[in-house]
């Protein structure tokens, strides 16, 4: 049987919250929820988009923690910081291109998703999949999800000249080999009105509907 992976279709979230509710439940991280929900160009778009952890395959969190404190499970899962370990100095919070650790001063850590991992190395569903009603966040298979859905499901994003990939898939209209985020227009263009406009990419994913 195929692997079972996450998927995220930003064009069905309908911003209804249900995820960020379930995972403040999940008693690991104590009301706190690891998943949050964005808005998008707020002046022009009502729409929603979810952010979780998108499991870098080469996580630089990870790499710019001085503490050593973000381990990689064998199967690709960046896990939150170690308690004993984190300094709480931010380096991840910082240079995550995602903008995905926060730190939590309250107990002066970094807390971030963690893929549900006591649940999802047991073939369970993460909480925030569990609830979606639209299911805008999918635990499924490829196949399954490329049967059912109009898109396809990549991995690969380019933030200015740099590629990643992650171990979380997101939903795209079928050209599209990969989500360019337009870092480097953002960068030159930081003073002008086109500073806060999304790269045509990511534009598409938001507006396109990849519903079945
Ligand atoms: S999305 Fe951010 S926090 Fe998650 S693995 Fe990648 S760099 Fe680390
Ligand atoms: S805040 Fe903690 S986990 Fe993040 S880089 Fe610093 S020591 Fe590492």
């Amino acid at each position: 049987m195929s692997e079972l992976a996450f998927f995220i279709d930003y064009s069905r979230c309908i911003g209804c919250r249900s995820c960020v509710q379930a995972c403040e439940e999940c008693d690991t991280h104590r009301g706190t929820s690891m998943i949050h929900l964005e808005t998008i160009e707020r002046r022009n778009t009502v729409q929603t988009a979810p952010q979780m952890c998108m499991h870098c395959e080469d996580p630089i969190c990870a790499r710019v923690c001085p503490a050593d404190a973000i381990k990689q499970t064998p199967d690709g899962v960046t896990q939150s910081s170690l308690k004993p370990r984190c300094i709480g100095c931010e380096n991840c919070v910082m240079s995550c291109p995602f903008g995905v650790p926060k730190y939590e001063a309250s107990i002066d850590q970094m807390m971030k998703c963690d893929y549900c991992y006591d649940r999802t190395s047991t073939g369970k569903k993460p909480m925030c999949a569990t609830v979606c009603p639209s299911q805008a966040l999918t635990f499924a298979t490829r196949e399954e999800v490329e049967r059912t859905r109009r898109g396809r499901a990549i991995n690969e994003w380019k933030f200015g000249d740099e590629i990643v990939r992650t171990k979380v898939f997101v939903l795209v209209p079928l050209a599209t080999e990969r989500i360019d985020v337009g870092l480097t227009a953002l960068r030159t263009k930081k003073n002008g009105p086109e500073a806060r406009v999304p790269s045509d990419d990511v534009a598409a994913l938001l507006e396109n509907e990849v519903l079945p």
